[in-house]
């Protein structure tokens, strides 16, 4: 047995084969005379209709079988393969080089993923795999082969590209190592909603691997066991057994009600990214949405969305559930999430940029059509509004203003509308946490986004592994901002939440409920867990955890006496 070491893309345990996914190997000729260079335009031309035809249904397909979140990645790619500037260096290679154009293709498509591959923001350097993605469709069209796999057993692969997770039989497939990718990388995204066991970025330990080879994926410690022995391999199967056995067990908890043990509601809610996320958030039990990141309807856009487009967006989240709270985040982009129809605004450091709420104001239109959109779909549910990235008093009251210029409008035109939407903010900005009895006499409600307020209070940018170890919510700044919060909110009478990744840490639960937090948001396969953990507390016992949490030094320290204080539950 030998042993391969990764990053822990998403939790779970798989045990079986594994199967190298085949990259075609081509065979073509690299140049043509110059009498066929119109031909080849032609046969480029033709096999880009191909690979749209062929995306729109990989695009249905996903979206029936994964979701349509993950299906959006097939959007993304029918832009690129429509892109002027992969079809230039396509045309310029082939009229100068009289290239064929599978060659043309190769050099166009690999220059562009060299580029994406060189920048520094984490995000964009996993665009490369989709760039390479649309090389080999293309190149595979323009050979005349049809996309016909079928993998089974643990997927190898030295990145797995969206139309390879595509071609995945969810019911064949447990789980897969890759030797590129990290956390926020297509595959890892794609495994965590299918709930497939992965390690990622194990690099060239893949070649070792032979078709065949027994493997244990530990997709919680990120480890690959390649042929185990027998005793490890007995452990590990009671492992996953004991993991089904306790899904099955928590489903069907999600669906109790959120009480503590001494009678206070706990409100444990869904952080949804579409529409369609929906029907998850119902079926995990959820008790509402306390973030719906709406960057979806903006973003791969070429131009801003409608106000009736908007509007229909939202209010198919609020009818999903009429009689529960939906917390709607208005637009948080910039940043690293550039708008394409916003135009080319280069920053040295984008994310203490234009982003969010900043964008907002500069672009007051998109963001007055953002709020007329919500306020008619406050009509069909129980519509809460939220700001992102608020730092300042006067942000907040510019952006309560222009809510009020909304309603006004709507009023005057006679459109159905709701103009006592509650307004919080997402406090995500350490400024924001200081000066939260400011910011609470002004606002319904809070919700803690730990995912930006960690990186902007340790100074530690949330995507860049080398500071890793100080990306960590159980940091105690962290903690003394969160308590700073809940107190101010308390104070004066309004509900705190928390919408950030730790929100869904059943480690944290016992501390944010101590702290005084009353609603929790997080993604949906986190519910039930949380769900059964706050079934188990009195908050009046977390009260007392909290204080002496909030007196501990260092984040060890914490973390110890959180997992200590977790032994006395079944988690
Ligand atoms: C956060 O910052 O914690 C948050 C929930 O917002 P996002 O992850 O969308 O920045
Ligand atoms: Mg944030």
């Amino acid at each position: 047995m030998w042993k391969i070491e990764g990053i822990p893309a998403s939790a779970g345990i798989a045990i079986g084969q594994i199967v190298h996914i085949q990259e075609c190997v081509h065979d073509f000729s690299r140049t043509v005379t110059p009498e066929e260079a119109p031909r080849e335009k032609e046969r480029f031309l033709s096999a880009q209709q191909v690979a749209e035809t062929e995306l729109d249904e990989l695009m249905e397909r996903t979206a029936a079988t994964v979701g349509e979140h993950q299906a959006e990645v097939f959007a993304a790619h029918k832009l690129m393969v429509q892109d002027p500037c992969l079809v230039e260096a396509v045309f310029d290679d082939i009229e100068t080089n009289y290239a064929s154009a599978e060659a043309a293709v190769e050099t166009a498509t690999q220059s562009i993923a060299s580029m994406f591959a060189s920048l520094d923001d984490e995000y964009m350097r996993e665009r490369a795999a989709d760039i390479k993605d649309i090389g080999k469709r293309l190149m595979r069209i323009l050979q005349g082969k049809v996309e016909d796999v079928k993998y089974e057993g643990i997927l190898v692969a030295s990145d797995l590209l969206p139309s390879d997770t595509a071609a995945i039989d969810f019911d064949l497939v447990s789980g897969f190592i890759t030797a590129l990718g990290g956390k926020t990388s297509h595959s890892s995204i794609l495994a965590r909603a299918a709930g497939l066991a992965a390690v990622v970025g194990v690099g060239s330990a893949i070649d070792k691997l032979i078709n065949g080879d027994m493997v244990i994926v530990d997709g919680h410690a990120g480890l690959v066991f390649v042929n185990p022995e027998e005793a490890m391999l007995e452990e590990y199967r009671q492992r996953l057994t004991t993991e089904k056995a306790r899904a099955v067990a928590l489903a069907e908890v999600g669906h109790l009600p959120s009480v503590t043990v001494d009678g206070s509601h706990i409100e444990v809610a869904s952080n949804i990214g579409t529409p369609a996320d929906m029907k998850k958030v119902i079926a995990a039990g959820a008790d509402g949405v306390g973030l719906f990141r709406t960057e979806f309807l903006f973003l791969d856009k070429t131009t801003v969305p409608t106000e009736e487009e908007q509007f229909q967006s939202y209010r198919a989240v609020l009818m999903a559930m009429p009689d529960k709270k939906i917390v709607i985040r208005t637009l948080d982009a910039g940043g690293d999430k550039q708008l394409p129809f916003i135009g080319g605004l280069t920053e040295a450091n984008p994310a203490l940029g234009l982003r969010a709420i900043r964008l907002c104001m500069v672009y007051q239109d998109v963001f007055k059509t953002q709020l007329r959109a919500l306020l008619r779909a406050g009509v069909e549910g129980n519509l809460h509004i939220m700001f992102p990235m608020i730092a300042t008093l006067d942000e907040l009251v510019k952006a309560k203003a222009l809510l009020k210029e909304v309603a006004d409008e709507l009023a005057r035109e006679g459109i159905a509308h709701r103009s006592d939407v509650p307004v919080g903010i997402m406090i995500e900005v350490p400024s924001a946490a200081v000066i939260a009895d400011i910011l609470a006499e002004e606002v319904d409600f809070f919700s803690i986004g730990t995912n930006d307020l960690v990186q902007y209070t340790m100074a530690a940018d949330r995507m860049n592994e080398h500071v890793a170890w100080l990306s960590d919510y159980f940091q105690p700044p962290v903690i003394r901002l969160i308590a700073n919060v809940a107190r101010a909110a308390q104070k004066n009478g309004k509900w705190v939440g928390m919408c950030g990744e730790m929100a869904g840490d059943p480690l944290a639960t016992p501390l944010l409920i101590g702290l005084g937090l009353t609603e929790l948001s997080m993604s949906t396969r986190c519910v039930p867990i949380v769900k059964n953990l706050v079934r188990q507390l009195t908050v009046q016992e977390a009260k007392e955890w909290a204080d002496h949490i909030l007196t501990l030094r260092t984040t060890s320290d914490i973390k110890k006496n959180l997992e200590e204080i977790a032994t006395k539950f079944d988690i």
